[in-house]
């Protein structure tokens, strides 16, 4: 399970990246918004936890871009922004989830197991068991 983290906070970015190793995901760090967003665009990653305010490209437009090149990655958007308005234009840029710092660990995993097991995308075939599909 490969994880990108786009976080400018070098502290933060550092501790994420250190619990999730010892959890066995593989991370990337991008430390500015333009590397973040050219990163995510590559597809390689399960997962990327975004934070909003960053140099160069922010989060939002992060996830749009990402979005209109049709990129399902799953994305959490990670921020200390906490008024709802923030919170309901990251979902309506297409982002899985939301999260505040400061936030819990044991939070932060639990909603990543989450979105990961998630289908990424509605074309996959159906799978039938007797008359279930
Ligand atoms: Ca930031």
């Amino acid at each position: 399970m490969k994880i990108l983290i786009v976080e400018d906070e070098h502290l933060i970015a550092n501790a994420i990246k250190k619990g999730l190793e010892q959890e066995h995901y593989v991370i990337d760090v991008a430390y500015d918004g333009l590397e973040g967003f050219d990163l995510a665009s590559s597809g390689d990653y399960d997962l990327i936890l975004l934070d909003l305010m960053l140099p160069n490209m922010n989060g939002l437009e992060i996830c749009r871009q990402l979005r209109n090149e049709k990129n399902q990655v799953p994305i959490l958007i990670l921020t200390a922004k906490s008024q709802l308005e923030d919170k309901i234009n990251g979902l309506n840029c297409g982002a899985d989830d939301y999260l505040t710092k400061p936030f819990a660990f044991e939070e932060l995993l639990a909603r990543i197991r989450a979105l990961t097991r998630r289908p990424q995308s509605t074309t996959t075939d159906s799978l039938s068991v007797g008359d279930l599909s």
